[in-house]
C-alpha cells in the first residue's frame, strides 16, 4: 500500500515537472519565433518603403513620357525630311519632357546620322520655341546613347522583332535614350536623347525622397543612394554612419535605368528592435519566474508530503520504541517485586538487591516519562519558564556533580574548566540541568571507547557559553543541520547501537529559545563533537533598563474623564 502511493507519488511528480519543462521549452520556442517575426516584420516594411523610394523616382523619370507609346510615329520620318520638325501630336508630348527639371537638355538624331563623328549635324531642341533646330554642338555622351539604342535595335530588327516602336535606353545615369521604330519597313526612322542633369536628380529627387522616408530622427535604418561602379555614396538619410558594406542587409535596383546605381540600406539596433527585445527580456522573465514558482510550489507539495510520511513513520517508530522502553523497566520491577511477595526470596541482601533493581528501574522510566512530557509541553507551547540570575561557573558544576557517576561509571573522564569572571545569564536553572543532562549523556552514549569528555564554561563579547566536548563517534555532516529535529537519529551502524528516540537535542533546541539563547554544533565524523549553549550575559542595570522600558512602552490603561468635571 505504502509502496504503491510512492510509486504513485514519484511518477505525479515527474509527469508534473516533464509537462512543466515542456510547456516552458514550447513558450520559449514561441517567444524566440515571436520576436524574430516582429523584428523581420520591421525590417520587411523598412525594405517595402525602400522599394517605395526607387519607384518614385523612376515615375518621376518616366511621367513626362507617359503617352509616348502611344503615338503615331510614321508621320515623324516625313516631317523632318520635309519640314526639319517633328509632327504637332509628337512636340506636344515633348514640350512636357522639356518642362521636367531632371532633363537638362533634348536632341533629335536621324537614323542616318551619326553623332560620334565630330560636326555631325543633328537636331536640339530649343525651350523657348520648342522647335527643332539643326546644331553640330552637342554633348560628348550623346555618341554613347545612341549607340546604345542603334546596337539593341538592330539586334531586335534582325530578329524580326516588331513588338516595340519605340525603344528606351538609358546611358547610365547620363541620358534617356528612345529609338523611334518604323514598323512597316523595319527600320529606325531616329533617336531622341534626353539628358539627365546628375545633380538635380540626386539633389532634388532623390536625396528628398530618402529624407522624407528616412527621416534619421524616427528611424535608425540607414540608406545609402550608392554609385557601386566607382564605390561612391550619392545621397544618404544619415551622414554621421560611414558606408559599410557588410552592414547592408538589402539593396534596391532602379531596374534597367542607372544602372551603376542601385539604393542599400542597414538597420542599426533601432528602437523598435530594443523594444521588441525589451519585451522579449521581460517575457523570459516573467515565465522563468513562473516557471520557477510552479515548480518550487510542486516539489514543496512533494516535499512536505513526504515529510508527513516520514514523520508518521517515525512517531510510529518512536511509539513502538517507546512502548518496548516502558516494558522493560516495567518487566523488571514486575520480577522483582514478584520474587519479594511470593517470599521467594528471604535472604536481606538478596531483598536488598531487588529492592534496589526496582528503584533503579523505577529512575530510568520516571526519566522517560519526564523526557516525554518535555517534548509535550514544548509542542505544545506550554513549557513554563522561571528564569533567575544565575552564574553558569557554579550552576554547571553543580549538575556535573550529579552526573559524574554515570560518567565515571563508563570509564570516561570529565574535565572542567571554569571562567575567571562570573558567566551571569537569565535562566531557569531546572532548564539547564536538563540541557546539560542530555549533553552529557549523549556524550557519554556516543563514545563507545574511554575517553575525555570537557565542559568548559566561557564569557567573552557579553555571551556566555557552555561548551561541551567528546571524542566519540562524531556526525556525519550531512545530517548535523537535521540533528535538532524531533524523532531524528543519525542511521548508522555506531548509532544504531545506541538507544535514544531522538529527541534530547529537540528538546534542548525548544529550550534554548525559550531562554533567549540558542545552541551550536561543530562535529567531525569518528573525531568528536562540541555542542555550545550561548546565552546573553546578563547585567543588571541593563535588564532593569530594558524591564523600565518595557513597562513604558506598554499602553497605559485609559480612560474617558466625565465632561462634566472639566
Ligand atoms: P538520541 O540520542 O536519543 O538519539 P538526540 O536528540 O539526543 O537523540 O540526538 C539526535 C542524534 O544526534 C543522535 O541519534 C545521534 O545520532 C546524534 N548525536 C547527538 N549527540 C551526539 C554526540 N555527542 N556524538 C555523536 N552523535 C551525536
Amino acid at each position: 500500500m505504502w509502496e504503491t502511493k510512492r510509486i504513485i507519488r514519484w511518477t505525479l511528480l515527474i509527469v508534473g515537472v516533464l509537462a512543466i519543462l515542456t510547456l516552458t521549452a514550447t513558450n520559449v520556442y514561441t517567444l524566440y519565433n515571436l520576436r524574430d517575426s516582429l523584428i523581420q516584420g520591421e525590417q520587411k516594411k523598412q525594405i517595402a518603403l525602400l522599394e517605395e523610394v526607387v519607384l518614385n523616382v523612376r515615375r518621376s523619370i518616366y511621367q513626362p513620357y507617359s503617352g509616348f507609346n502611344s503615338l503615331e510615329l510614321e508621320p515623324i520620318e516625313g516631317s523632318i525630311q520635309d519640314e526639319g520638325q517633328f509632327p504637332d501630336q509628337v512636340r506636344e508630348k515633348i514640350k512636357e519632357v522639356a518642362k521636367s527639371p531632371i532633363f537638362s537638355g533634348i536632341y533629335y538624331t536621324p537614323a542616318d546620322t551619326d553623332p560620334c563623328v565630330n560636326g555631325s549635324t543633328i537636331y536640339a531642341l530649343n525651350y523657348e520655341s520648342f522647335y527643332l533646330e539643326p546644331t553640330t554642338n552637342y554633348p560628348q555622351n550623346l555618341c554613347d546613347g545612341v549607340g546604345l539604342v542603334r546596337t539593341k535595335a538592330r539586334i531586335e530588327l534582325n530578329n524580326f522583332d516588331y513588338r516595340w516602336n519605340t525603344n528606351t535606353e538609358f546611358d547610365a545615369h547620363r541620358s534617356m535614350n528612345i529609338g523611334f521604330i518604323n514598323l512597316h519597313e523595319n527600320s529606325v526612322i531616329g533617336y531622341l536623347t534626353a539628358t539627365i542633369d546628375r545633380e538635380y536628380l540626386i539633389d532634388q529627387v532623390i536625396a528628398p525622397q530618402i529624407q522624407q522616408y528616412f527621416d534619421s530622427s524616427k528611424t535608425s535604418s540607414v540608406v545609402w543612394l550608392h554609385d557601386w561602379a566607382n564605390n561612391v555614396v550619392l545621397a544618404t538619410n544619415n551622414d554621421s554612419v560611414p558606408f559599410q558594406i557588410d552592414q547592408v542587409e538589402e539593396r534596391v535596383d532602379f531596374g534597367r535605368m542607372f544602372e551603376n546605381w542601385n539604393m542599400k540600406i542597414a538597420f542599426l539596433n533601432n528602437a523598435s528592435v530594443g523594444l521588441y527585445q525589451a519585451t522579449f527580456t521581460k517575457n523570459m522573465l516573467v515565465l522563468g519566474f513562473s516557471v520557477l514558482l510552479l515548480l518550487g510550489a510542486l516539489f514543496y507539495i512533494f516535499y512536505t508530503a513526504q515529510k508527513e510520511r516520514s514523520v508518521l513513520q517515525q512517531q510510529a517508530d518512536f511509539l513502538a520504541n517507546v512502548t518496548h522502553e516502558l516494558k522493560t523497566p516495567l518487566a523488571v520491577m514486575q520480577a522483582a517485586g514478584e520474587n519479594i511477595a511470593d517470599g521467594r526470596v528471604t535472604q536481606p541482601k538478596r531483598i536488598k538487591e531487588y529492592g534496589s533493581h526496582i528503584y533503579q528501574e523505577s529512575i530510568r522510566l520516571n526519566k522517560m516519562i519526564e523526557m516525554l512530557l518535555d517534548v509535550a509541553r514544548s509542542d505544545y507551547g506550554t513549557t513554563l519558564i522561571h528564569a533567575t540570575p544565575q552564574d553558569l561557573d557554579t550552576l554547571v558544576p553543580e549538575v556535573i556533580e550529579s552526573q559524574r557517576s554515570v560518567i565515571n561509571r563508563k570509564g570516561h573522564r570529565l574535565q572542567y574548566f571554569g571562567t575567571n569572571k562570573p558567566a551571569m545569564v537569565l535562566v531557569d536553572p531546572e532548564h539547564v540541568k536538563v540541557m546539560l543532562t542530555n549533553l552529557i549523556d549523549n556524550a557519554v552514549k556516543y563514545s563507545p571507547n574511554p575517553s575525555e569528555i570537557t565542559i568548559r564554561v566561557e564569557n567573552k563579547d557579553h555571551q556566555c557559553y557552555v561548551h561541551c566536548t567528546d571524542q566519540g563517534i562524531g556526525i556525519p555532516r550531512a545530517h548535523i543541520k537535521h540533528i535538532f529535529k524531533k524523532f531524528y537519529r543519525v542511521e548508522d551502524a555506531l548509532s544504531a547501537k545506541t538507544k535514544g528516540h531522538g529527541l534530547g537535542l529537540s528538546i534542548i533546541k525548544s529550550l534554548m529559545e525559550l531562554n533567549q539563547g540558542h545552541v551550536k554544533v561543530k562535529s567531525e565524523w569518528a573525531k568528536g563533537s562540541t555542542f555550545t549553549l550561548c546565552f546573553p550575559e546578563y547585567i543588571a542595570d541593563k535588564y532593569e533598563k530594558q524591564l523600565e522600558q518595557q513597562m513604558d512602552e506598554r499602553p497605559s490603561p485609559s480612560y474617558l474623564e466625565p465632561e462634566s468635571m472639566s
